[in-house]
């Protein structure tokens, strides 16, 4: 079979779909169910429904495209990602695993390759937490795990819950039946830029990618005493800002003493009170992201930080609280997925690494469902979620071309 990956065709529906932003393009801002989410939406749809795919749409919003095989009774084989970019973001970011998919797909069409299983593309809803303050939303819901009863209430900014949105944009139906089951999919692969600068420093075209690190994040409270930066003397004081400090240099060291390169620690936000120069900050709420590839070990840097948290507190005199906000489990990809994306590779001659996934990704909350796995293309300095965001054409056209095989031996 000679699969012919169409790069002109796939290179302007990129430049296309770029342009439909809530900004000024080349900046992309596409926040979920905006009208510009929801015109990007049709416009996938457009080209699917000219591919000859038949388009279901569930009730977050999650869009089905589905090429029915010659056995449309076996489970599916899936690919796709997401389309909504968080603000002053680009061009690149889930859209090549949505029309590198569809490409991927008429590829095989033009190449006279009948599927045996139905092949099946699949744009998420809202795999940003820009509007509803939680990331992959509807794979989420599509893989259980995000409760169908209380997602609905959740809020944006305006107040305006999830329900409201989704209805307006005419996604009607109860949440509760967005979820798949297990094995619904014989198989998932999606691919996405790196987000990251390894492909393109080893000036290798392809990354497998064999596992996703998954974030837990949670948020501490520190409770010290307040007073006026002059008069309270320094032994007397019980500053929660510098109890902070420690808690924060205790996050770097548990994550660089755990042994492996995986594992990440971040103080992303640490809010002072009452933040005045002349005043000693009585209390600190930070929030804190760690993430490996491997549970366990992430787990134990959250316990390490959890004993650093109560061993400042006591030494200083302040009282310290930990609220978990989020602990998703990262995922090993499915061994055959990987073989088969692997095999792909050398089939087209093309080098490619073996590599983990850093960011979180739909295909996180597609394994339970799915044997799933991820092929990543390079972007340049592994630069993403900004309007210089760039993917060359031949880059992407080389991972469509390996999608495509992957996709035909998965179906076949
Ligand atoms: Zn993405």
């Amino acid at each position: 079979m000679k699969i012919d990956i169409d790069r002109e065709r796939l290179t302007s529906e990129l430049e296309e779909l770029g342009a439909i932003s809530q900004a000024q393009p080349p900046v992309v801002t596409r926040v979920v169910f905006t009208e510009a989410d929801l015109r990007g939406r049709e416009y996938v749809k457009q080209l699917c429904r000219e591919a000859g795919l038949s388009v279901r749409e569930d009730a977050a919003g999650n869009t089905f495209a589905r090429w029915a095989g010659e056995n449309p009774e076996l489970e599916p084989v899936a690919t796709g990602s997401h389309i909504d970019a968080i603000p002053n973001a680009g061009r690149f970011d889930g859209t090549v695993g949505v029309l590198g998919g569809l490409e991927a797909i008429r590829s095989l069409a033009g190449a006279g390759y009948k599927p045996r299983r139905s092949l099946e593309l699949v744009m998420f809803t809202s795999e940003e937490p820009t509007r509803f303050g939680i990331g992959c939303l509807g794979s989420r819901l599509l893989g259980g795990l995000l409760d169908p009863e209380t997602a609905g209430g959740r809020l944006d900014r305006d107040g305006v819950s999830l329900d409201n949105a989704r209805w307006a944009a005419g996604f009607e139906g109860p949440l509760a039946s967005v979820p798949l089951p297990p094995g619904y999919y014989s198989a998932f692969v999606e691919m996405h830029i790196e987000q990251g600068p390894i492909l393109e420093r080893h000036n290798v075209p392809l990354g497998v990618v064999t596992a996703i690190a998954a974030p837990a994040s949670f948020e501490v409270a520190i409770e010290g005493e307040g007073g006026h930066a002059g008069a309270v003397l320094m032994a007397d004081r019980h500053d929660a800002f510098l109890a902070a400090a420690e808690i924060a240099l205790a996050v770097e060291k548990s994550a660089r003493s755990s042994g492996s390169n995986d594992t990440v620690g971040t103080v992303g936000v640490c809010e002072v009170f009452p933040g005045a120069v002349n005043s000693v900050p009585s209390r600190v709420r930070m929030e804190i992201d760690v993430r490996d590839t491997d549970e366990a070990r992430r787990d134990s840097v959250l316990q390490k930080i959890k004993l650093a948290c109560e061993e400042v507190a006591d030494r200083r005199g302040v009282k310290t609280s930990l609220r978990l906000v989020n602990a998703d489990p990262p995922v090993h990809c499915h061994p055959h997925v990987v073989d088969t994306l692997v095999q792909a590779c050398k089939t087209h001659g093309l080098p490619f690494e073996r590599m983990i996934s850093r960011a979180y990704h739909d295909s996180l909350f597609m394994s339970r469902i799915a044997p799933t796995a991820m092929l990543f293309i390079p972007c340049r300095g592994g630069v993403s979620h900004r309007p210089d965001e760039y993917a060359s054409p031949e880059a992407v056209a080389q991972g469509t071309l390996v999608l495509a095989e992957t996709l035909a031996q998965l179906a076949s």
